[in-house]
């Protein structure tokens, strides 16, 4: 029989099992008998590393101490059903990849909805749908806690691993609120602006008064652990992924395959790429009476893109490199795509089929920034002739893969 436990220790339940990992418990850290030490070794953290995470959370929500002190509540009139609905298309919107565990978080779990001191989920066991608990009253703060427990459930189901430490937890969690507030945002749902402001005012809580706690706990490593320990860190690692990293690779997250260092390393790789976006000079205007200028620009460029992108061409002699890229030019078959910036986000070269003028190879694709969809997308845009279009794997033992 599985042992039931509550998942979101925070979140109160009478089904919170004694035996279950103290980690989970909601009850007083000091009844689970763990300290801050013990959570600092689960997560494989220093009391430094917490730190330097609370120091990024500027940038995670765009303003340091927080904001949206409003006490004010709407009712944004959507019933429980219908947020429970929205919680889930959010997310396959934001985590296509998760698309399973997500609609077997709608079909599979039984939501209860009642009077609960704090909604929640309990975990019924490993590959068992989970029970989600929820009190909803229709405000804004109800509808984040639908997202966040929705997600918590999809962690579950798409666990690839029996325990999932709580940090990564909470980081599934509060990408699930994310998600429905981008999704509110970009649906220009009239409940957007009030699901935000909500969000932006439990910011207050969670990196204000818990960070504050966290902090004062860490300066004495025996203090009892306190499941709100996870919060501070999650919301500002949650809010960095969701806005910087490569969506496809947080399915890591859900599955709990990734460590809280993951994450943060996911997060720096993805800032470091942004910088070197910016480092990218605006192209001027074209000007038709040099076109040895346009000849050398388009060159400089992709020479550029190579640079940052290091898939071997960088690493071509000059010579051989600049003539595979002359060639190219002069059959008219590369293309340079400037972003929406006004800068080189990647570029492409193709070889036209011999017999088939509709068909292409495409032989070279460098999106060095993560631009790849952009990229194709511009391609085709500028192919309209082309009817199917082959990309071959340079380094790749897969021959290639059509592109569209
Ligand atoms: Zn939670």
């Amino acid at each position: 029989m599985a042992t039931k436990r509550s998942y979101n220790p925070d979140h109160v339940t009478s089904q919170a099992n004694a035996a279950a990992n103290g980690f989970e418990r909601t009850a007083s850290s000091t009844k689970s008998g763990h300290t801050v030490r013990d959570w600092l070794d689960l997560h494989k953290m220093s009391a430094r590393a917490v730190l330097s995470i609370l120091d990024m959370q500027a940038g995670a929500t765009g303003r340091k101490g927080q904001s949206g002190n409003s006490s004010e509540r709407h009712n944004i009139s959507v019933s429980a059903k219908a947020a429970w609905k929205l919680a889930s298309d959010a997310m396959a919107v934001s985590f296509p990849d998760l698309a399973d565990a997500i609609t077997n978080t709608g079909r599979r779990c039984e939501v209860k909805l009642e009077p609960v001191e704090r909604p929640h989920v309990i975990d019924n066991g490993w590959r068992i749908a989970p029970t989600i608990h929820l009190n909803f009253r229709g405000d804004a703060s109800s509808f984040l806690d639908v997202a966040h427990e929705f997600s918590h459930a999809t962690q579950l189901i798409a666990r690839t691993q029996e325990f999932i430490p709580p940090m990564i937890r909470e980081v599934a969690a509060f990408l699930g609120e994310l998600a429905l507030v981008s999704y509110l945002n970009e649906a220009d749902q009239l409940s957007a602006f009030d699901v935000h402001q909500e969000w932006q005012r439990q910011n207050s809580t969670y990196l204000g008064r818990d960070a504050l706690a966290l902090k004062a706990a860490l300066i004495d490593p025996k203090t009892p652990y306190d499941y709100r320990h996870n919060y501070p860190c999650a919301r500002v690692l949650a809010s960095l992924l969701f806005q910087h990293a490569d969506r496809q690779k947080l399915s890591a997250v859900f599955q709990g395959t990734w460590s809280v260092a993951d994450c943060v390393d996911a997060v720096q790789f993805a800032e470091k790429r942004k910088i070197m976006k910016n480092n990218f000079p605006e192209i001027p205007e074209k000007d038709p009476k040099y076109p040895a200028v346009e000849a050398y620009r388009t060159l400089g460029m992709m020479a550029y893109l190579d640079l940052d992108y290091w898939h071997g061409h960088s690493e071509k002699p000059i010579k051989e490199y600049f003539e595979g890229l002359l060639k190219h030019m002069k059959s008219n078959s590369l293309y340079v795509v400037i972003g929406d910036e006004n800068k080189p986000i990647g570029y492409a070269t193709w070889n036209v089929s011999k017999d088939q003028p509709d068909q292409i190879e495409i032989t070279r694709q460098a999106a060095p920034f993560g631009d790849h969809l952009t990229v194709q997308r511009s391609l085709r845009a500028r192919l309209p002739d082309v009817t199917s279009a082959l990309a071959v794997h340079e380094r790749s033992a897969r021959k290639g893969q059509m592109a569209w």
